[in-house]
């Protein structure tokens, strides 16, 4: 569901296309969205929404924080 949802009549939703990978709400169509690289998958990264920043940190990093001299971070 968008934050515009609500301004729409019942009955006129655009099209249902895509499942979000973060969040497993619908993207529509006109939604803006990332597409996955290697999943292939998409994520919304409209106004509101934070799937994709989320997505791309649970996937991309494992650690954070501050670095010590053996590489450890904590
Ligand atoms: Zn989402």
């Amino acid at each position: 569901m968008t934050v515009f949802d609500r301004f729409q009549p019942p009955g006129t939703e655009p099209p249902y296309v895509a499942e979000c990978e973060w969040c497993r709400g619908e993207i529509r169509a006109g939604d803006e969205v990332k597409r996955i690289d290697d999943a292939g998958g998409y994520v919304h990264n409209g106004f509101g929404y934070d799937c994709a920043t989320r997505y791309a940190e649970e996937r991309i990093y494992d650690a954070s924080g501050v670095i010590d001299e053996h590489r450890n971070v904590n």
